[in-house]
């Protein structure tokens, strides 16, 4: 026996006085409802005891740059080892960092081909794009160049005053437009397609500081090319506002790079193959041809090295991910995606009696996959180190050595264990995770009629292979398929590019959002004001965040933000209002006996019983019917997980009518129970005529389409086609679908 971790009296959060022993080197799994309290446990109690107790070993000197962790509120807490949190967090980073430099496995590729190549080059570092000797001078070792569509900039077939410069600011009339139309230059009424050379070259590249005089004022002319690039492409087009970026994304095409054609290398190091294959032909290869490549290498000397490799390789098949190639931008990965390369980085590490944390490791996964994962947490766990898992999904749930089932319900109804102890007990627990485990949503026999359809043809985006589909408007679509067989590129790629109206509904943050909580996001808050201003007859400016009500120290926050230079920011609550976000003064009128900061602590389950209005009561239960009504009014969204962010947009949406909708994977993040209420407001929405596409993996919310598209067969070049399109009931009876066979498997 190798012991517990020993927690007494936790409090985090909602946790109800927890005290429970958690088994060492044993696969522990953690349930319950959405907002039952498992994070705050984990990540809130464990892991985070854990992070501080790492950071006190560091010399004074350096914790002093280390994020502080407050003790979290608990008892005690004992025998917690250092532990690695693989959680969702998408891998950000720059365009350097790639799938290779992530798993280390560009590393190895390197010195592979510093010891077999021909022609020979020397030393690692000549492979390198991060290294003065290796890369690319061009793009320098980005691979790309960013380039501009003149089709996005001028409309040859138009004159000046016709509109022939395109970008939204050179609209006819506008100070922009008349720089080039009054400059003298031009012959307003001439069709651009009619301009000599000289013109034209003047309208675009002419960039000598010559001046006009345009409304009395002196200015500098400048071609339209170097003023679109240094105006609108000096922006990063991530931190820009939607319609700007939306205009960027319109001119600047990032092109390959024409010196390296991507490849990101010089022609030294593009020249120098292994069995007729460059190092960047190797990283663009799909990792699963790459291992296979990697194995034919017969080359004793590096053998060890070759081994390390190739099992990496493997790995990454292993967990699903045997369609992404080397060179893929990290940046680009989904949150799924990101959680499993980085758990490839810790299955190579010989560590043991580490304490290992995953948040819903099964996101993104196929229910094909899904056995492939739970063997790699076997491995962990017998390998010496306790493993810790939050997850929603019945296969993942069964294999843990011990559950820990949260519950009864969420928020203040939550933070007790309600049942712990092996996978068996729990089916026989009563609770509602176990009660759960062996129910199943019934196929939908009578599916809703279509009215119309959204026509995709010939997509070709990234693994799509030419690609033609019809979609049915008016009904509830899954998308199914492995991962990597290109669900998103169709339904978040190309569909939008046909349906420019399409919402997609995805799990991003919104900007400003320490400032954002429940209450301002759906616009609740400034009814909530006036309901206060009403009842007490003052101004309901006094209740607003700037205002003079609010607490002049944390501005209406109750908390208060520390930057510290490139890590999470700290947060404290407020000495001067103790968290209550106003004034004394403020504080002393009430609605129904409650104070302005009291409404913020409620939860939304709370407010919908609490308030009268009908304006705001309608919002709080369309919070309630997504299921967060454990949320309180007050939290702020960055406190937010990626699928509780999801499901707030959606109750945005509810009530209105007749839009296009697509969610990526919406069951993140939800226990069973939520499922069902989930599915139940996506028939809402589709009653009131509008159009809902989902891509799921999760099994009863295929049972509840009208309509089901599986692309597949496999990932990657192996995907990218339809391989069936129908109703749940005849999936289940298809032959070749994977998604079928689970269906047929998982019984009735
Ligand atoms: P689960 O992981 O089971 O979904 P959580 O531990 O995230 O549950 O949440 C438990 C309760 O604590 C919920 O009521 C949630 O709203 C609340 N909560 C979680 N994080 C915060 C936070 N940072 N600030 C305030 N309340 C929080
Ligand atoms: P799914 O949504 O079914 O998991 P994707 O549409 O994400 O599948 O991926 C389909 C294929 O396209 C995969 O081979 C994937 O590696 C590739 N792909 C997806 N997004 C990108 C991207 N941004 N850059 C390069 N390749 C991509
Ligand atoms: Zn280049
Ligand atoms: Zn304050």
């Amino acid at each position: 026996m190798y012991g517990s971790i020993k927690i007494r009296g936790a409090r985090e959060n909602n946790l109800k006085n927890v005290s429970l022993d958690i088994p060492k080197r044993k696969i522990t799994v953690f349930t319950g409802v959405s907002g039952s309290g498992k994070s705050s446990l984990v990540f809130g109690t464990i892991a985070a005891e854990s992070q501080r107790l790492i950071n006190e070993t560091y010399p004074a000197f350096v914790q002093q740059f280390m994020p502080h962790y407050g003790q979290p509120d608990a008892e005690s807490l004992e025998n917690i080892s250092a532990a690695i949190i693989v959680d969702q967090q998408r891998l950000g980073g720059n365009s350097r960092s790639t799938v290779a430099t992530v798993t280390d496995a560009a590393q190895m590729l390197r010195v592979v081909f510093s010891r077999l190549a021909e022609p020979h080059l020397g030393s690692p570092g000549f492979y390198s794009y991060n290294d003065p000797r290796g890369l690319c001078s061009e793009c320098e070792g980005i691979g790309q160049v960013a380039s501009m569509d003149m089709d996005a900039v001028i409309d040859k077939s138009k004159s000046l005053n016709e509109g022939a410069i395109l970008p939204k600011d050179y609209a006819v009339d506008s100070w922009y437009w008349a720089i080039y139309a009054r400059s003298g230059f031009f012959d307003v009424d001439k069709k651009l397609s009619k301009y000599t050379k000289e013109e034209m070259e003047k309208l675009l590249h002419l960039d000598d500081g010559r001046k006009i005089k345009l409304d009395k004022m002196n200015l500098t002319y400048e071609g339209l090319v170097p003023k679109l690039r240094r105006t609108l492409g000096a922006k990063d087009p991530e931190t820009v506002q939607p319609h700007v970026r939306a205009e960027y994304e319109r001119i600047f095409t990032r092109a390959t790079c024409p010196s390296c054609k991507g490849g990101r290398l010089n022609q030294a190091a593009l020249g120098s193959h292994i069995q007729g294959k460059s190092i960047a032909e190797c990283s663009a290869m799909q990792v699963s041809d790459l291992a296979a490549f990697v194995r034919k290498i017969a080359a004793p000397s590096v053998g060890p090295m070759l081994e390390a490799l190739a099992h990496r390789l493997d790995n990454l098949v292993t967990i699903g991910l045997g369609y992404l190639s080397l060179d893929r931008e990290s940046s680009t990965l989904s949150g799924g995606e990101s959680q499993r390369v980085k758990m490839v980085r810790h299955l190579g590490s010989s560590l043991t009696d580490v304490t290992y944390i995953f948040d819903e490791p099964s996101v993104g996964l196929h229910p094909h996959d899904v056995g492939r994962l739970a063997g790699l947490m076997q491995q962990l766990r017998d390998k010496g180190n306790t493993v810790l898992i939050v997850e929603h999904k019945p296969d993942m749930i069964a294999i843990a050595d011990h559950v820990v089932d949260m519950g009864p319900k969420a928020g203040n109804k939550g933070g007790q264990v309600v049942f712990e102890g092996t996978y068996e007990g729990l089916l026989t627990s009563g609770t509602l995770t176990g009660n759960h485990m062996k129910k199943h949503q019934p196929l939908k026999t009578t599916p809703r009629k279509p009215t119309g359809q959204l026509q995709i043809k010939g997509a070709r985006l990234n693994n799509l292979q030419d690609l033609s589909v019809s979609i049915p408007r008016g009904v509830l679509t899954v998308v199914t398929g492995v991962a990597g067989s290109g669900k998103s590129s169709l339904i978040q790629g190309c569909l939008p590019k046909a349906y420019p109206e399409t919402i997609i509904i995805d799990q991003n943050l919104a900007r400003g959002s320490r400032r954002s909580n429940t209450a301002t996001y759906t616009g609740i808050l400034d009814n909530v004001r006036k309901a206060f201003a009403k009842a007490n007859k003052v101004d309901a400016a006094l209740f607003s965040a700037n205002s003079k009500g609010a607490c002049p120290d944390c501005s209406g926050l109750g908390v208060i933000y520390t930057d510290l230079a490139h890590l999470d920011p700290m947060v404290t609550v407020c000495e001067t209002c103790e968290g209550k976000r106003f004034t004394e003064e403020v504080l002393a009128h009430r609605l129904r006996g409650k104070s302005i900061s009291d409404v913020y602590e409620m939860a939304v389950s709370d407010a919908v019983a609490f308030f009268t209005e009908p304006a705001i009561a309608k919002i709080l239960q369309g919070l309630d019917d997504v299921g967060l009504g454990y949320l309180t009014l007050g939290q702020p969204l960055s406190t937010l997980s990626g699928g509780e962010r999801q499901r707030l947009k959606l109750a945005a949406e509810l009530g209105r009518s007749g839009n296009i909708y697509v969610l990526d994977e919406p069951t993140t993040g939800l226990h069973m129970n939520d499922v069902d209420t989930l599915i139940g407001l996506f028939d809402r929405l589709v009653d009131a005529g509008s159009t809902v596409i989902v891509i799921e993996h999760n099994l009863d919310v295929v049972s509840r389409a009208d309509w089901v598209i599986d692309l597949g067969p496999g990932a990657g070049h192996e995907g990218g086609q339809v391989v069936f399109e129908g109703l749940p009931a005849q999936l289940a009876a298809h032959p070749r679908s994977l998604t079928g066979q689970h269906m047929a498997r998982r019984g009735k």
